[in-house]
């Protein structure tokens, strides 16, 4: 029922009827009969949406309740976790330091191992441009071949050279030799020219390759990604004349690789760092694995060892991180 009162239009509500205007009740603003229940029901209805918008506040209340607390259970949960296995359960100030400067350590290691550099010639030519990216990070030999808390690498290499390379040959596996973290086993087999691929074990020879660009070369096949066979190569045409210095250090370079090692520096112009896998104009500063590879290698192949020392030199906690 529309019901009018002087101009003004009033409509019961609730009410779905409409009626045609009637002039007699026009202008007496009658009490529609409804009014009272419509108020009612307009009451209820304010009611209702009081109570729904209450219930949405009360909701969303609750909501913001159980997040921050969720929030909270996994603040906390990461701050154990990273006390108790990042840092190893400091007791003070100074412990949590230590562990945060072990986490930094294990960081900046494996950033470094990335070891990305330009690409330049090495002495008189290039070993890897256009052959084996792999070759510019440090890539491990497959876990068939690693006994991590026994030697680490336990690895064969075949000896194919001739005799005009045994000396660089068996000096270079003596400096390899060095590390703790390799076991490795020469093999003399038949000279073969043409370095032939045999599993599981490094091949190490020497011809004349021709005007290749590279003076000592490192092929390697590779199994998910981990090193399973590689083969060095000496290349007469550049190093048959060469001296004992430069020879030396080519074969300690390849084997390196050979081993899963990048290049410490790619610029021959830099000063020199005092290892084989440094490019460098001078490979008689350069000739032996060095420090920084002897780290990689335990790196790579034996189980990880932190040992926290306080100042007064006692080792206080041994934490073991194993790298895959
Ligand atoms: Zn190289």
């Amino acid at each position: 029922m529309v019901w009018y009162c002087g101009n003004k239009k009033v409509e019961p509500a609730g009410s779905s009827l409409i009626s045609s205007i009637d002039d007699s009740e026009a202008g007496e603003c009658p009490t529609p009969p409804v009014e009272k229940k419509s108020r009612k029901s307009s009451q209820t209805a304010t009611k209702t949406k009081k109570n729904t918008r209450c219930a949405d506040r009360y909701d969303r209340e609750v909501t913001c309740v159980n997040m921050a607390l969720v929030t909270l259970i996994v603040l906390m949960i990461t701050s154990f976790l990273t006390w108790k296995y990042g840092l190893k359960e400091p007791q003070n100030w100074e412990e949590a330091q230590e562990g945060f400067q072990d986490i930094w350590a294990v960081t900046s290691d494996l950033w470094t191992e990335r070891d990305i550099g330009s690409f330049l010639d090495v002495l008189n030519g290039r070993d890897n441009e256009g052959y084996d990216p792999l070759l510019r990070q440090a890539v491990p030999w497959d876990n068939d071949y690693i006994e991590r808390d026994n030697g680490g690498l336990h690895l064969t290499l075949q000896n194919a050279l001739d005799d005009t390379w045994q000396a660089e040959f068996e000096i270079a596996v003596d400096d390899w030799r060095e590390s703790d973290a390799l076991q490795l086993t020469t093999e003399r087999v038949t000279v073969d020219n043409n370095c032939n691929t045999v599993d599981g074990v490094i091949v190490v020879c020497n011809a004349n390759f021709g005007d290749t660009g590279w003076v000592g070369i490192n092929e390697r096949s590779y199994r998910r990604g981990f090193i399973v066979s590689s083969v060095v190569k000496m290349n007469e045409y550049y190093l048959g004349d060469a001296d004992f210095g430069h020879r030396r250090y080519v074969m300690c370079h390849e084997i390196g690789h050979g081993l899963g090692l990048p290049h410490t520096d790619e610029n021959p112009d830099n000063a020199d760092l005092g290892n084989c896998l440094d490019y460098t104009f001078s490979p008689d500063a350069n000739m032996l694995p060095g420090d920084v590879n002897m780290a990689k290698l335990r790196g790579m192949y034996l189980t990880r060892i932190f040992r926290r020392v306080k100042e007064d030199g006692i080792v206080v906690e041994t934490t073991q991180l194993l790298r895959r």
